[in-house]
């Protein structure tokens, strides 16, 4: 295959790649890992939480793996199985066709499915963990086989174990959840949600339902990859303790502020940079998306490093003013 990755990452910036694989099954994917003796190529699914910063030296492998079932699991509940090159979105409609309630509030995520236990994605108050029963994935240096539940996968915010202790050292083929068939619990607690059905029956309310407000929700903020080249979300929301929470209140009241479970708040990066002005700042074709600050987008011919750069400048800034400390919820290559 020719070996730019332009049209293999979402924010369409070129940088060259020692070659490029397209993995359609596991054997594939098991001599593609055999040949790999260093351990460093990458792999991956649908280019759309990573950043190029130039060229790579060394092989890619486009995970394309191909397959979707379910299975009762009891009168309430079902089991359903996607294999890791599968869109995530696509998978995510295919289940509510199929009458299945849990992804809804996750609908228009981009990326495959391989990739989404491993920063565990969430949107509007629902976050994989919640409905993920396990994962199969290959170890890339033995090539053998493990199942992780779970527990196993340590799910964080944004965050699991595949980000940590077990970074690069598993390739996800399969991913199974727990989904409900009938009783289905809906999340409309964040705002969008709540302010897109209020005044609105939602007696009868069914999961596809909730899965069409989120799409339309993101369609109106969110910029399309396939239009304009972005990561969705670049940083992550800081975490900052109660302390340090009480001094940002006293400059700062109206910042939005999430407690969490262990006594410590979540604050909306977006928001950060938002009060700065840099909704809309550019430097050349790297710019700050103008109706999500939290989106950095390729307004045409921008770099890997003009979109780095643009970033370090919104870190710096962010610190400057709040003290906080952006990290980055995209990977970085090479
Ligand atoms: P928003 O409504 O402008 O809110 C800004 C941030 O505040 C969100 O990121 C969210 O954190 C947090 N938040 C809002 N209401 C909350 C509540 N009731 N409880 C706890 N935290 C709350 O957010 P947005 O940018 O339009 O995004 C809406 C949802 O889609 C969010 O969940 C966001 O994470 C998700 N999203 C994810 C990506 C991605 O690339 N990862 C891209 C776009 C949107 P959380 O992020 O923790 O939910």
């Amino acid at each position: 295959m020719n070996s730019d990755l332009k049209s293999h990452n979402t924010f369409g910036v070129s940088a060259q790649a020692r070659a490029i694989h397209s993995i359609r099954t596991e054997s594939e994917l098991i001599a593609f890992l055999a040949a790999d003796t260093s351990n460093t190529d990458l792999i991956l699914g649908q280019g759309s939480n990573v950043l190029f910063t130039g060229d790579l030296p060394y092989r890619v492998g486009l995970l394309k793996l191909k397959g979707r079932r379910f299975k009762a699991f009891s009168e309430e509940e079902v089991l359903v199985t996607a294999a890791a090159g599968e869109s995530w979105h696509d998978f995510v409609l295919w289940t509510l066709e199929e009458g299945f309630g849990g992804l809804e509030n996750l609908a228009l995520i981009p990326g495959s499915v391989g990739a989404a236990p491993i920063q565990n994605i969430g949107a509007y108050g629902v976050e994989l963990k919640d409905h993920f029963y396990s994962c199969r994935a290959i170890d890339r240096s033995t090539q053998e086989e493990k199942v992780f539940n779970a527990e196993d996968c340590a799910f964080g915010y944004r965050n699991s174990i595949f980000k940590n202790e077990c970074k690069n050292q598993f390739v996800i083929v399969e991913v199974t959840f727990k989904l409900s068939q009938r009783n289905h619990t809906l999340n409309l607690n964040y705002a969008p949600l709540k302010n897109w059905f209020s005044g609105k029956n939602i007696e009868k309310l069914r999961p596809a339902d909730v899965a069409e407000a989120v799409c339309s929700i993101r369609r109106s903020k969110l910029p399309d990859p396939s239009i304009l080249g972005n990561a969705g979300s670049f940083f992550k929301n800081p975490i900052i303790t109660a302390e340090f929470t009480q001094s940002l209140l006293k400059k700062f009241p109206e910042a939005p502020l999430y407690p969490q479970a262990n006594g410590t708040f979540k604050v909306a990066a977006g928001w950060l940079i938002d009060q700065l002005g840099l909704k809309g700042y550019r430097q050349g074709d790297a710019a700050v998306h103008d109706k999500q600050a939290l989106v950095l987008v390729n307004l045409g011919s921008a770099s890997g490093n003009d979109l780095k750069n643009l970033a370090q400048h919104i870190k710096k800034s962010v610190n400057e003013t709040f003290g906080i400390t952006l990290e980055e919820e995209v990977t970085f290559y090479p």
